[in-house]
């Protein structure tokens, strides 16, 4: 039930400095300059921390876990996630979301994936809803869902500026940010309308005119893909100027296939030249979903599946090929996230919080242990906890 963190340098994200860290059962539960244990008390597992970092879990806030895709087909389909897929990734929550189909893929099958993966013992939370408007809710409300179902937490991933959206009015948004705000309100959650932004010409707009013309504030949407083109780049960065929050999307098929200015980690650093405020940018990973790939000549050559692995690696360049601050870059996928979404046991290595801690090397930055709910999955690189079904 014990687990002894030792001579770790711990980002909290932000740096306390060296430290030892108690995880009593699935909590962090002491924090101290050195922590000793009497010579007679056996039962603690010492993770020894020297020359590591120790940083929260990371929180991915936009996974396919039941499967994505089938643009190409009914055999273009993804499968479910694995649990090692996640945590070997550092990722210790997850938020769960169904995309472009909402026919095959449904709102029953998305929460029993999130429980199993809870069983598997990391946490998971799930949006109601797919790229659909009107949106096709567990109760029959965005608002009943997101007040009396436990694990959901906002709605989404609703399409716009997209050929593959269901083309809503701005009332129709309208009405989705109303439910999502006063259904988050009421029962405490984040209630966040996570909206996956396409490429089409009107990117940002009705978020835009929402925030203009309404009281919803610009806090409520968390639009995700900002990444995709220069031109939703840059009004992105505006929207972010105004106080909204920016979601890039880390999974690429091909490093080669994306110019180096496009990958996440260019993009943060970018983000921060450009006077944004690193609280307002998080990184998910589109996880799970399908990818185009496509060979040298540029020739589409089939499908790949978007790796919840490319988070951390994203930020990890951010920091190594970038120069962002260690600090800066780990919020992205920790503090940032837990505060949008109103997770408040997340994001944070403080006391009474939930045990997600991850171990790094503090020269490669690689990722070394990886500790959800107080248990620990990944250990010196090696998987020490398997999905059901894993071989
Ligand atoms: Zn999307």
């Amino acid at each position: 039930m014990l687990k002894l963190i030792k001579n770790g340098e711990v980002y909290s994200p932000d740096y306390i400095g060296k430290k030892d860290i108690l995880i009593t059962g699935d909590k962090i539960g002491y924090i101290a300059d050195s922590i000793n244990i009497p010579e007679d008390f056996v039962n603690i597992e010492v993770i020894d921390a020297t020359d590591k970092l120790v940083v929260p879990g990371f929180i991915d806030s936009h996974v396919h876990i039941v499967g994505g895709g089938g643009e190409g087909g009914y055999k273009t389909r993804t499968p479910e996630i694995q649990l090692t897929d996640i945590t070997t990734g550092g990722v210790t929550t997850v938020i769960g979301v169904l995309g472009t189909d909402g026919t095959t893929r449904t709102m029953s099958n998305l929460l029993a994936k999130a429980r199993a993966l809870r069983e598997e013992g990391i946490t998971c939370y799930a949006h109601t809803g797919s790229y659909q408007v009107p949106v096709r809710t567990v109760t029959g409300s965005i608002q009943d869902d997101i007040i009396l179902i436990e694990n959901i937490i906002g709605v989404g991933e609703i399409a716009l500026s997209d050929h593959r959206s269901s083309q809503p009015t701005f009332e129709e948004i309208l009405k989705v940010a109303s439910e999502a705000r006063v259904g988050g309100i009421l029962s405490g959650k984040g209630g966040v309308v996570n909206i996956h932004m396409g490429s089409g010409k009107r990117k940002l707009d009705f978020l835009e005119r929402i925030v203009k013309d309404t009281e919803i504030p610009i806090t409520q949407f968390l639009p995700t893909h900002i990444g995709r083109s220069e031109e939703l780049f840059k009004a992105g960065i505006e929207f972010a100027l105004n106080g909204g929050f920016i979601d890039f999307t880390t999974s690429t098929v091909k490093e080669k296939s994306k110019s180096k200015s496009s990958k996440c980690s260019s993009r943060l650093k970018m983000l921060l030249d450009n006077g944004v405020s690193i609280n307002n940018i998080t990184f998910s990973s589109d996880g799970q979903g399908s990818l185009p790939s496509f060979n040298e000549h540029g020739n589409f050559v089939g499908l790949g599946i978007g790796k919840v692995t490319s988070l951390y690696k994203e930020v990890k360049d951010a920091i190594i090929e970038e120069n962002v601050e260690i600090e800066d870059a780990l919020k992205v996928i920790t503090s940032n996230p837990a505060n949008i979404l109103k997770l408040i046991k997340k994001g944070y290595i403080k006391e009474n919080n939930d045990a997600d801690i991850v171990v790094l090397d503090k020269h490669s930055m690689d990722i070394v242990t990886v500790i959800a709910m107080g248990q620990v999955m990944i250990q010196n690189g090696e998987v020490k906890v398997k999905g059901t079904f894993e071989e």
